[in-house]
């Protein structure tokens, strides 16, 4: 989008990081222009750039086929910066040596023993960083010195006596790094000498030509949420090419919260969207999901149920003729999270990533206009384009809805020991070094804090999650894995639980001091009250890392209070585990 003025002044190079573009992003924000590309881009194809910077990736650089930068880029020049897999690339490539840790280093750490280095200059407050890895840089290449440490990790960051390469294990390009945007723009203004050429302001227009050009003659068909994404996307259609051009539908798939169709209809009255149309597909969603357990099989289903929703809709032939296209809200985390770049893991598939939608994108019949942009900035767009706030500050709700919420189960298993808690034998989903896990949760009997809940994650292999138990009907060496799929009472049990959460938080204020507050049900529990649920507040700016926050004594007791009366549920449990190692969503 948003044509650049001139050549990119620093380029990133894409070892298949979760933050890649993030860091692209971090840099425009400073105000200079910079793109992202393949991480094997040939040096002479580099040689105008101020600064080039190696992003974090999946990968080991020890591994064969690990992504690799052309060596003319270390013997240039050029300014270079590694992060995280760029870290270790660069000490690899250099003779440094690189090897997998004894344990991980996910999520909050502190920084020490920093070192006078241009990177780090001007620096004040907090050294709390942002990591994600587990491989270690064990000895720094000839000429480098070592910059700062954590406990877990001797060098966080490095840097050589002369020339201008520096690199460091954290992300400094994550909101919660608490001085990566200066250590960034350190590097830009410093290190590299880049000059102000781009005014990260400067959105609506160029997305809207976009649009018109994408679309052409051809009208757009929209499914929209009522979530955040989906309704300034669909605000910016009807801006560009008018009411007449832009149907929007809204599938109830039974996988929504309480009142949420009642609210999509107002919201959409005050769009002044005059073609919108409810479709009620509760039945054929559960259908195709009945059975289904496990997550990534729910998210393809949802995914190709939408297909199915929208096929059937446009042969009707009542709302559209044939020369249409599909919108979405689509934005950048979603895409990356499925795989979306040459190198990156697949985390989650969103239901905006499925088979059926991919065929779409393929043949051109799919228009996205937030696909490069995160949440912070979308509801920025959505002020501008003059949109209420009750409808922008939303938390976000992921498409699948409820479904990936509603953890399921088709075994019985007793819970385990496993110094200081129990496991649990259920798995969700997390992100540690840059690739997907699917592990178990540790649950403790009481709530620690969470650097020690941030701690045990790092040092057992087998969890990526740890839960604390804030009050239940049995002690949890009681509690099993019980049989429980996606069965309307199980949505109900989930959708009456969120209910409740929804209310307490709001009427106490701490809905607002919360960026997403996820509420889980898990099949863990005993003979008559078969699930429990989990209490996921997080603090987050663009969703791609998250903060747990810590609710209020009395409102958390009772919260627990009201969940335990509803019907069916055994336990509350408060998810203490940052992103990474855990994602926001369990599934
Ligand atoms: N795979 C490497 C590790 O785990 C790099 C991770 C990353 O770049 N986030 O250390």
């Amino acid at each position: 989008m948003n044509a650049p003025k001139s050549q990119p002044q620093i380029t990133v190079l894409d070892a298949g990081g979760q933050y890649c573009h993030l860091i692209a992003r971090k840099i425009r924000d400073l105000g200079v222009y910079a793109d992202v590309l393949a991480s094997d881009t040939p040096a002479g194809d580099l040689s105008d750039r101020k600064g080039l910077i190696i992003s974090g990736g999946p990968d080991s650089v020890y591994e064969p086929g690990s992504p690799r930068i052309d060596p003319g880029i270390l013997m240039s020049r050029s300014a270079v910066l590694g992060i995280c897999y760029g870290q270790q690339l660069m000490a690899f490539e250099l003779g440094g040596r690189v090897r997998k840790g004894d344990k991980g280093e996910y999520g909050l750490a502190l920084l020490s023993n920093v070192k006078p280095h241009a990177l780090f200059r001007n620096l004040n407050g907090g050294q709390q960083i942002w990591m994600n890895h587990r491989d270690q840089v064990e000895a720094v290449p000839p000429g480098f010195d070592v910059l700062a440490s954590t406990d877990t990790c001797a060098i966080a960051a490095m840097g050589h006596r002369e020339r201008p390469l520096m690199a460091v294990q954290f992300h400094p390009e994550v909101v919660h790094t608490s001085q990566g945007t200066k250590i960034l723009s350190n590097f830009v203004f410093d290190v590299c000498g880049c000059a102000r050429d781009w005014d990260p302001k400067d959105r609506i227009r160029p997305i809207e030509q976009e649009i018109r050009t994408v679309a052409g003659d051809r009208n757009v068909f929209f499914f929209v949420s009522g979530g955040v994404d989906s309704t300034v996307a669909y605000t910016l259609c009807l801006r560009a090419l008018g009411p007449d051009r832009v149907y929007g539908i809204y599938v109830d798939t039974g996988l929504m919260r309480e009142g949420e169709t009642k609210y999509v209809r107002r919201l959409f009255q005050h769009l002044g969207a005059t073609a919108f149309h409810v479709e009620e597909s509760e039945t054929e969603f559960l259908k195709a999901l009945a059975g289904v357990c496990d997550p990534e099989t729910k998210r393809h289903i949802i995914g190709e149920q939408f297909v199915v929703v929208q096929e059937r809709t446009l042969s009707t032939g009542h709302f559209l003729d044939g020369n249409w296209i599909l919108g979405q809200g689509t934005i950048y985390p979603d895409t990356i999270e499925s795989g979306g770049t040459a190198r990156a893991d697949v985390i989650k598939t969103h239901h905006n990533r499925v088979a059926g939608i991919q065929k779409l994108i393929e043949t051109g019949r799919i228009i996205e206009p937030l696909a490069s942009f995160y949440k912070d900035e979308v509801r920025e767009i959505g002020e501008e384009l003059g949109i209420p706030g009750e409808f922008l500050h939303r938390h976000p709700f992921p498409g699948p809805g409820l479904a990936i919420r509603c953890l399921c189960s088709d075994t019985e298993a007793p819970v385990e020991r496993l110094e200081p808690g129990w496991l649990l034998p259920i798995k969700s989903v997390g992100v540690k070094g840059d690739s997907r896990s699917y592990h178990s949760v540790l649950a403790l009997e009481n709530l620690p804090s969470d650097e020690i809940a941030t701690e045990l994650v790092n040092r057992t292999m087998e969890i990526n999650r740890v839960v604390g138990l804030v009050k239940a009907r049995a002690a949890i060496p009681a509690m099993r894995a019980t049989i429980g799929t996606l069965t309307p009472a199980r949505l109900a049990r989930l959708r009456r639980a969120d209910a409740i959460v929804r209310r307490l938080s709001e009427e106490s204020g701490f809905e607002r001091e919360v960026w997403q507050f996820p509420v889980v049900l898990i099949p863990i529990g005993v003979e008559g009250a078969p699930d429990s649920v989990v209490l996921r507040p997080i603090h987050s700016v663009d969703g791609m890392t998250a903060q747990v926050v810590r609710m209020p004594d009395q409102l958390l007791r009772r919260m627990a209070d009201e969940l335990l009366k509803v019907d069916g549920v055994c336990g509350v449990f408060y998810d203490l585990t940052h992103k990474p190692p855990g994602t926001i969503e369990w599934e």
